[in-house]
């Protein structure tokens, strides 16, 4: 019996120290895979994070976790961490997309494969595969659940037949700009508010229209609230009132609410348009009782799948599956990817889409 056991943690070690895996049937090897998450104060990582654990776990990798709470320094170390504790690959959701581009060096050194996880990593040759959502099209749902609040498309953004003429006044949030996925939400919602724009339907009252403007570093929904409130002293103290704001995260626009709140709106009539990002939980509430119009739904689970497998097909020397090869280039070269699709959730098809996957249950929205 000890000689079988002994045998056996000899080929277990044999395994590990292989790099390359061959862990056989859809298994793990026992080997380390590094998970680097920037932060915990945003729910949605923290179901990234505890999805691509199990799922990894499951595949029989063992998984050193770390959360990096936005400071990047903290998330730079964590990974030389993760290389000098003998990883086999990295799945990293950066915090600022070009800072990595050292210790990932370092990684390729050791032969540690690297997958970008939902924000795709810049200025370095060293990332391997990019696992994310069509970020463009996510920002085409944000600004589609704008037009849809006000009345003047669907939800897939084919005009309404009886849309109102407006005009009607809208503010501009965009996410962090060093964040590679703020740019694409910014596009894609840009693009589909233009036309309204150029029209005079929509009406940005504030002339704040540029990315620049619009952005709110780390994401920061307190920096959000500040500036919602420095627009409404700035532009609507004249008695007007916003319809509509293009919020990329369900942080943001919890922001945007207070300061909303306490300019004297009420939800109900006046209560401005307000999208979102994420489906977390507060916001789903938030949908439910009329502050929030819409948010768009991530299936954090699926992209941990793809991620999860992304790193099993390489350490088992496969290909990973990928289908997008051209619109993720990320400076020094274009990464290839897997992109998922996301939802626009409304008050009507929060429990089509976020109950029946599982996502919520009945009680957490209305508990
Ligand atoms: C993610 C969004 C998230 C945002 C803030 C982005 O990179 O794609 O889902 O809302 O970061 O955490």
């Amino acid at each position: 019996l000890l000689a079988t056991l002994a045998a056996g943690s000899m080929l277990a070690l044999a395994a590990c120290s292989g790099g390359s895996g061959g862990g056989g049937e859809g298994g793990g090897d026992g080997g380390l895979i590094g998970v680097a998450m920037p932060t915990k104060s945003s729910e949605r990582w923290i179901q990234d994070g505890d999805a691509v654990k199990e799922q990894l776990e499951e595949q029989g990798f063992t998984v050193d976790l770390q959360y990096a709470e936005d400071d990047i320094p903290t998330q730079v170390s964590q990974i030389e961490n993760m290389i000098t504790k003998g990883a086999e690959a990295l799945i990293i959701a950066s915090i600022d997309g070009t800072t990595l581009s050292q210790v990932l060096q370092d990684a390729a050194d050791a032969d540690i494969p690297v997958i970008a996880y939902d924000r795709l990593i810049r200025d370095s040759e060293n990332v391997d595969y990019y696992a994310s959502f069509d970020n463009y099209i996510v920002g085409v749902q944000q600004a589609t659940s704008l037009l849809n609040g006000l009345g003047l498309t669907d939800l897939e953004g084919a005009p309404a037949a009886d849309a109102p003429a407006g005009p009607f006044n809208i503010e501009l949030f965009a996410g962090s700009p060093d964040d590679n996925n703020a740019t694409f939400f910014w596009n894609g919602a840009i693009d589909t508010l233009q036309p309204y724009i150029d029209e005079g339907t929509l009406v940005v009252k504030s002339g704040q229209t540029d990315f620049e403007q619009a952005a709110i570093l780390r994401w920061d929904g307190e920096v959000a609230q500040e500036r919602m409130e420095n627009i409404l002293t700035s532009t609507y103290s004249d008695g007007s009132t916003v319809n509509a704001v293009l919020s990329p995260y369900d942080g943001l626009s919890r922001g945007i609410i207070s300061a909303l709140t306490d300019a004297g709106y009420s939800v109900g009539e006046g209560w401005p348009i307000i999208s979102g990002q994420d489906a977390e939980l507060d916001s789903v509430k938030a949908i439910n009782s009329g502050e929030q119009y819409a948010t768009i739904f991530k299936d954090t689970r699926e992209l941990a799948t793809v991620a999860v497998d992304m790193a099993s097909a390489i350490l088992n020397g496969e290909e990973p599956e990928v289908n997008n090869t051209e619109d993720y280039d990320n400076g020094v070269k274009v990464v290839p990817s897997y992109l998922l699709e996301s939802a626009i959730v409304v008050k009507d098809n929060i429990t089509e889409i976020l109950v029946d996957s599982g996502y919520w249950t009945e009680e957490e929205i209305n508990g």
